[in-house]
């Protein structure tokens, strides 16, 4: 039996697709390169935009002929856009066969088994022959790590809290032993997630342990050569998180630090507990405690009401902070959410100047970001033959040899577009 795994979406959708098909694959699946090969297609799906769940739902409507050469494949759709639209998506794509909503992540084993226990073991006996030849190399050099689930904010734009619950933390005890097997299994880098990653908050022994502490913890695995973690939220940036950060070897230095717009009138309106001036004094104080930190961003153009002079706001912000990336978006209202209640009033020309304004200055930012990398010799991670990361983040190709799993030296020779290129380390 062998499952192809598609993940669109953020890194929790592509963690949790992760996830699901290794409760899968203790069921005796093997993975499937493309979906011609598979007896099962798994579809982790995202619902933050309307354009991430059209994907999704394109996505799903082009496997019907895929399900119609033979009928016993099975199709299932996983997370917050299955979440969301739940049973109707089968009345809509009466080819898909399980839906399994983000809220029911925890229990997926036991919900796949009880809808398709049967079935699978059909398609075992049907499919005696496969070859063992067929399983491709086990762990990646980088692993994702979840160790929250959900989100106890209420962030006036946003439908995760909705699809993905309250928060949940994972105990500190299983993601240690976690991160140990997944860098036994030749894993290098683990990059701790959750949708407030930095909001977790669990005890060892009655201890506390919050997210500081556990940065503590999980740095300590022998073997562990990076340590990154998204996304977190602002308000949990504090003095200990930083003092985490610097202090411990293997946490790169590199921070997600989603400011959302730089206009206060508009951080108020969709519910963020900062200031563009509060984010700017963190962006600082992490820059003095960690030299080098490598900063990102999330932008979001054109909420409701967001006038020429919020915008501007925005762009000043962007400026001051400097990110080396960032992703921006459109507003896109999101039925339930609070802001959907209000009209989505800035006209979508507006909304699309805005953002191409703002990528602009974000491409210039990046580009200033990567040449400042040039000359400087950096560890490099090696994630396949001439490509890694630095732990700042930063993409890099060079022309050498190199084993995924690898970490080098390499002298940055130049800058492209969005990675750096480093010298060739052929002898
Ligand atoms: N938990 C993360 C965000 C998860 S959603 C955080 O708090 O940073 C990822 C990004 O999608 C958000 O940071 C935001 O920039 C964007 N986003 C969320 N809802 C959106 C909406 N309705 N319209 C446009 N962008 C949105
Ligand atoms: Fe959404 Fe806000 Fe929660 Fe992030 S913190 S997932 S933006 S509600």
């Amino acid at each position: 039996m062998k499952l192809h795994t598609i993940a669109l979406g953020c890194q929790m959708s592509e963690a949790d697709g992760e996830e699901m098909s290794q409760t899968l694959q203790a069921r005796g699946f093997r993975p499937a390169r493309v979906p011609e090969d598979a007896d099962a297609i798994l579809i982790s799906t995202c619902t933050v935009r309307d354009h991430a769940e059209h994907r999704a739902l394109s996505l799903i409507g082009s496997l019907k002929p895929w399900k119609q050469q033979d009928p016993r494949r099975v199709l299932i759709v996983a997370g917050c856009a299955a979440e969301r639209l739940g049973e109707s998506l089968r009345k809509r794509f009466p080819h898909v066969d399980f839906v399994a909503g983000a809220k029911s992540i925890e229990s997926f084993p036991q919900l796949v088994e009880r809808a398709l226990g049967d079935r699978f073991d059909a398609m075992t006996e049907s499919r005696e022959a496969f070859k063992e030849a067929d399983i491709p190399a086990a762990s990646a050099v980088c692993s994702h790590l979840t160790i929250m689930r959900g989100c106890n904010y209420t962030c006036t734009y946003c439908i995760v809290p909705s699809v993905r619950g309250r928060e949940l933390y994972r105990p500190a005890e299983a993601i240690l032993k976690e991160a140990r097997s997944k860098v036994d299994a030749g894993a290098k880098e683990l990059l701790l997630l959750g949708q407030t990653v930095n909001s977790y908050s669990s005890e060892i022994d009655g201890s506390p342990v919050r997210f500081p502490e556990l940065l503590r913890l999980v740095d300590k695995t022998p073997d562990l050569a990076r340590v990154r973690f998204m996304s977190p939220h602002p308000h949990y940036v504090d003095e200990r998180m930083m003092a985490a950060m610097a202090e411990c070897p293997s946490v790169c230095e590199q921070l997600h630090l989603p400011a959302q717009s730089g206009s206060d009138r508009v951080l108020k309106l969709m519910r963020r507990n900062y200031t563009s001036g509060s984010l700017l004094a963190q962006a600082q104080s992490l820059r003095r405690a960690i030299p080098g930190i490598v900063l990102s961003t999330d932008i979001i153009v054109g909420f409701p009401s967001e006038s020429d002079e919020d915008f501007e706001r925005t762009l000043s912000l962007v400026s001051e902070l400097r990110p080396a990336s960032a992703y921006c978006f459109k507003y896109s209202p999101r039925e339930g959410t609070e802001s959907a209640k209000t009209q989505d009033d800035v006209p979508r020309e507006v909304k699309e100047e805005r953002l191409a304004r703002l990528n602009a200055l974000c491409d210039t930012l990046t580009e200033e970001a990567l040449k400042s990398q040039v000359g400087k010799t950096l560890e490099v991670l090696c994630e396949d033959s001439g490509f890694g990361r630095t732990r700042g983040g930063y993409k890099v190709k060079w022309s050498g040899r190199s084993t995924p799993g690898e970490l080098l030296k390499v002298k940055i020779a130049g800058a492209a577009r969005r990675l750096l290129v480093g010298e060739s380390n052929e002898p």
